[in-house]
Parts: structure tokens; C-alpha cells; sequence
């Protein structure tokens, strides 16, 4: 795992956080080990040659791999760390549209036509991945839950009922406009001003997802390396790529790099490309399953639009509460993290105030300069990334496509191609910035109450 900007997990200091709320022995690795640990690693010689590389087992580089090796291809994921030690199974396992962007933001950038495209993309990523699950029978525990996005200002419910109805009209979207009267039916608080139930987004269990595809990707061929960080990516006379790994070099034909939110210096024109932030979460201690009812009577995935942007959910047996959000954008300790979500969740949910919790983590996502999935090729290396939080869906999704691009297949088109990935100013790859930033947002946080 590469250690720049900083340790990926560990956090760089450690005060004691009073209010976290944290049982003692808490762990600090994602609530969903417990039923899907990280497998044993498998540290096998690695080949000397190989025709693809691929940087990376998450969701993104293992889908790559399968359709990679389904077609004949040989090939060889490298991982840093272990297989799924990133975001694909760290992260809340809600399964949406693949995107953030709306509708009004992309039709500015983009026009109206590319602006649906882009928008149906989305929900074709969300197609792509259940129906992967099922096509593979991966027992993930999927389930359509819905998903309910909570408006923060009255604004942001006028302007989801905007959307809500071109997308409806445009995209075929099935959605639904729930009043703050009614916001009961979703969640049970009074803090938000309404909202919108996405009937087709869903629930999984992201580290057994994770497992399923990586014995589905063993089992077509395929070499999953661990412990074999990639350092450096060079170019042979012949037209070949040599990698230099930590444990040996190797030569493919072509290299993919599906390292997203842990984009390191072997792909340095990547990374001036992405900003990297965690994202923490915290599990609740096993509750009644009438008490997790009564707070989310339907088992949705809820998400939020005030720019601390929390979300949360049920866990699958309805004993947990999984709560997320954006507890800041310079590295804490899994103390502090748990202790401002906390917070959070006492905000939403004043009666869990005596709630304790078992387990606090976090993960990387990587956030391009427009916030949009890119996918594509920069100086002869094929790559997907740059999912803003939202890739359960689009990085199995995107790395199939990118799978098809190397194939030289036309299913390979999606509506991000071509879409301009430039470097951000003034970034070398370490994000300097984000102290400035994390106070930026912390004042915006302050204008919105949320904080
Ligand atoms: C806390 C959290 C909550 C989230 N919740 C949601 C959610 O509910 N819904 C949703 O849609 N999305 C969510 N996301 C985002 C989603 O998890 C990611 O977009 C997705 O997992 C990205 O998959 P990936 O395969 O591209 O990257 P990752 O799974 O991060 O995998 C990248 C891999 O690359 C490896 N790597 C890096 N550098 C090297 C190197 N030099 N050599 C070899 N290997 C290397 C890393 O070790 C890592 O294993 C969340 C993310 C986090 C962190």
C-alpha cells in the first residue's frame, strides 16, 4: 500500500477522543471482516511475462481481470496490500447510479444529449453489477432496499423535485418525492426537509461481493499477486511495459491501473489527476431489531445532502446501524473519527445518545476535479478511477469496459470517454491542500448547522 499522503488506515496521531462511545476492544477494520475476513495472501512466484497487468484488486481491477481472462488473455492482478484491503470492502454497500453529478451540473458541462447519456451510464452500471451478482451467484446479500436521499435545506428538496422530473421524463428514472410530513415512512427524524426514494438502488454486503468476484477471477485463470506493490512502470524497446514490483520484476504487454483512491507515485500523471479522501464509518453495538426499525422502517440506504454529507443504513440483520460521512479531510485517529460521526448520529437520532459502538474505519475514494468516473488511456496505460464515493456500482461496471477497450471491442464505448481528465493546478500528487480545505468545509458546515 503506498504510504503517501499518508498511512492509507492507520491515522498519524492518535489523541484520545472523549465521546466516541467506543467499547472497549473496539476494532478499528471494517465491520464487515467479521463475516468476510481478507483471505490468506497468496504470495506464489509471479510470472516473468504476462499479456496484462492489472494494478490493483478492488472492484475495478477484479472485474477487468474476469473479463480479461473469461477471453483468453493472461493475466496478473498486482496488489499492494491483500486483495480487497481498499475501499471495495471498506466501504457502506450501497448500490446506486454509479454517480453523483446531476442532471442541471452535466447538461452546463456537457449539453443536454450527452448529459442524459452520461445519466443513463449510470444507471447502467447499476444493471451491469446486480446483474453480474446474479449472473455469477455471488451471495452477497443484495437486496433492492431503496435508497432515500434526505434534504438538508428546503432548497435541496426543490431542487431534487427539479430533477426528479427530468430524469423521470429523460431517463426512465423510478423515483419518488416524499414530503417532510411523510419522512417518517424513511427515517425517523424531523432534521431533514424531505426527500427522494430511488426505488432501484440497493443494499449488499461489500466485502462478500469482493470475495465472490475474486474467486470468480481465480477461478477463470486469472494470477491475484499479493504483497506485490508496484513501484515503477517503464516502457521496453520492444513495446512492452516492465514493471518493477516487491517481488520481482515482470512484463506485460499492457498495464492497467485500478488503484483509485490509492493512487501512488507509480502513476504519477494519475494522481495529479485525483484528489484522495477518507471516508470513516462506525457500526453500532447489536441493537433490538424493533429499535433499528423504528429509526429505518424500510431498510433503505440513506444518503444526505448537506456537504458533510452523511450516509447510513441498516446492517443485513437489521441488528447494526452502519453510520458514514465525511468526518474530515486531513487524517484522524479511528477515536476522533468515531467521536464527530457520533455526533452526527446523535443529531439524526437523539435516542441513540447511549449507543455504543463496536467498531470505527475508513477508506480512501479518490475525487477527480469534476467528480466524474474517468476511464480511458494516458501515455499508453489503460485505467478506470475517480468514483467520488460512489463506486459499488460503476467500478465493476467501468472496469468491464475498460476490460473490452483493451480487447479492442466497440462494447468498450461509455458515455465518460473522452470526457477532458485534466491535472489539477498547482497538485504534484501529494494533496497539500486539504488542511485549507477541510477548514473551508468546516465553515460550511458551521452555515449549515451541521456541525
Ligand atoms: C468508507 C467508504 C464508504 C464508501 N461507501 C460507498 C457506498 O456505500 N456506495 C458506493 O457506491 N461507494 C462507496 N464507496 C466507494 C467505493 O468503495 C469505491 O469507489 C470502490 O470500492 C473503488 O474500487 P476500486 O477497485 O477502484 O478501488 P479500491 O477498492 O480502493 O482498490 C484499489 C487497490 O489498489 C491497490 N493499490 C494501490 N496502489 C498500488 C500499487 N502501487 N501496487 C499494487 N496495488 C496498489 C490498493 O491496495 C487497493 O487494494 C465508499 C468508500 C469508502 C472508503
Amino acid at each position: 500500500m503506498p504510504a503517501e499522503p499518508e498511512a492509507a488506515h492507520v491515522p498519524t496521531h492518535r489523541p484520545a477522543a472523549t465521546g466516541a462511545n467506543l467499547l472497549p476492544g473496539a476494532s478499528f477494520d471494517p465491520w464487515w471482516w467479521q463475516a468476510a475476513p481478507l483471505e490468506a495472501p497468496d504470495t506464489a512466484p509471479l510470472p516473468r511475462h504476462c499479456d496484462v497487468a492489472i494494478i490493483g484488486a478492488g472492484y475495478t481491477g477484479l472485474s477487468a481481470a474476469l473479463t480479461l481472462a473469461r477471453a483468453g488473455r493472461s493475466v496478473l492482478v498486482l496488489e499492494a496490500d491483500r486483495a480487497g484491503s481498499g475501499a471495495s470492502t471498506r466501504n457502506g454497500g450501497m448500490i446506486g447510479s454509479g454517480h453523483r453529478l446531476g442532471f442541471a451540473v452535466l447538461a452546463e458541462q456537457f449539453g443536454k444529449d450527452r448529459a442524459v447519456a452520461i445519466l443513463r451510464e449510470g444507471q447502467a452500471s447499476l444493471d451491469f453489477t446486480v446483474s453480474l451478482i446474479e449472473s455469477e451467484r455471488i451471495d452477497c446479500q443484495f437486496t433492492r432496499s431503496g435508497r432515500f436521499r434526505a434534504a438538508w435545506r428546503e432548497r435541496d428538496y426543490e431542487s431534487m423535485g427539479r430533477e426528479v422530473d427530468i430524469l423521470r421524463r429523460e431517463t426512465g428514472l423510478e423515483a419518488d418525492m416524499v414530503p417532510r410530513a411523510e419522512q417518517h415512512r424513511e427515517v425517523c427524524t424531523d432534521v431533514y426537509r424531505g426527500g427522494t426514494v430511488y426505488h432501484r438502488h440497493g443494499a449488499l454486503h461489500p466485502a462478500l461481493f469482493h470475495r465472490g468476484l475474486l474467486a470468480r477471477v481465480r477461478g477463470a485463470g486469472a494470477q491475484v499477486a499479493d504483497h506485490s506493490a508496484v513501484s515503477a512502470i517503464g516502457r521496453e524497446k520492444n513495446g512492452s511495459y516492465a514493471l518493477v514490483t516487491a517481488r520481482g520484476r515482470v512484463a506485460a504487454g499492457t498495464v492497467v491501473v485500478a488503484t483509485n483512491g490509492y493512487t501512488g507515485p507509480e502513476s504519477p500523471a494519475l494522481r495529479r489527476r485525483l484528489v484522495p479522501l477518507s471516508s470513516y464509518l462506525i457500526a453500532t453495538e447489536p441493537l433490538p431489531a424493533e429499535t433499528v426499525a423504528g429509526l429505518i422502517p424500510k431498510g433503505r440506504m440513506i444518503v444526505e445532502t448537506r456537504s458533510r454529507h452523511c450516509y447510513y443504513r441498516p446492517s443485513p440483520d437489521g441488528r447494526h446501524i452502519l453510520f458514514g460521512g465525511r468526518a474530515a479531510l486531513s487524517a484522524i485517529s479511528p477515536e476522533q473519527a468515531a467521536a464527530r460521526l457520533r455526533r452526527l448520529m446523535v443529531q439524526v437520532f437523539p435516542s441513540m445518545a447511549e449507543t455504543r459502538f463496536t467498531h470505527s474505519w475508513n477508506g480512501r475514494i479518490a475525487f477527480p476535479r469534476d467528480h466524474m468516473p474517468h476511464i480511458g488511456v494516458l501515455d499508453g496505460i489503460y485505467f478506470a478511477l475517480g468514483y467520488s464515493g460512489s463506486g459499488v456500482a460503476m467500478a465493476p461496471y467501468l472496469g468491464h469496459k475498460l476490460a473490452l477497450k483493451v480487447l479492442g471491442d466497440a462494447d468498450g464505448r461509455t458515455a465518460f470517454d473522452d470526457v477532458p481528465f485534466p491535472a489539477i493546478p498547482f497538485h504534484r500528487g501529494r494533496p497539500w491542500f486539504l488542511p485549507a480545505l477541510d477548514l473551508v468545509y468546516r465553515i460550511r458546515d458551521r452555515l449549515e448547522g451541521s456541525s
